[in-house]
């Protein structure tokens, strides 16, 4: 039987995903886990049901060959963690969700054949809204978009205030 699980990134964890209220299975992985310092999202982690689990360094180092492809250089070790997982998860004949809002691991994951879901727009309550914005010029923008329109830099996000 086909099991599917659903791979949180780091940004999945930041999204706020009911962890503790699903039957899927959630899998993320070490680097993943130790790249969230939030103490809100640790205690999640420790209540839930994720399973941690790691790539093997084969598909660690297919990850990274296609990360230089697409030219997603900048891509954290968490990130390539969790690709490199969705691909051993295929391997065993399982169907792996990528579960990111970030550009370039989405980007990474369908170049692979890996499926990846979007957490914004996916229907998920987010516990939090982010607001993007360029960290070298300082403008804001009220959606996710890979570049400053105005100087070009690589945008960053934070969580909106209440
Ligand atoms: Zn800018």
């Amino acid at each position: 039987m086909i099991q599917q699980y659903l791979v949180l990134d780091t940004t999945a964890f930041y999204a706020g995903v009911p962890y503790t209220n699903t039957t899927e299975n959630l899998v993320t992985t070490p680097d993943v886990i130790s790249e969230v310092s939030n103490e809100r999202t640790r205690t999640l982690i420790a209540l839930s049901k994720i399973n941690v689990l790691q790539g093997t360094p084969a598909n660690l180092k297919a990850v990274r060959v296609a990360a230089q492809k697409t030219g997603d250089n900048a891509m954290t070790k968490a990130d390539l963690s969790v690709l490199a997982l969705c691909l051993n998860l295929k391997e065993e004949g399982n169907e792996a969700i990528l579960l990111s809002d970030d550009f370039a691991v989405e980007n990474v994951a369908s170049t692979l054949g890996i499926k990846a879901r979007p957490l914004m727009t996916n229907g998920i309550q987010t516990a939090s809204e982010w607001v993007f914005f360029c960290p070298a010029c300082g403008k804001k923008y009220p959606k996710q978009r890979a570049d400053c329109l105005v100087c070009g830099t690589k945008l960053e996000k934070r969580l909106k205030k209440n």
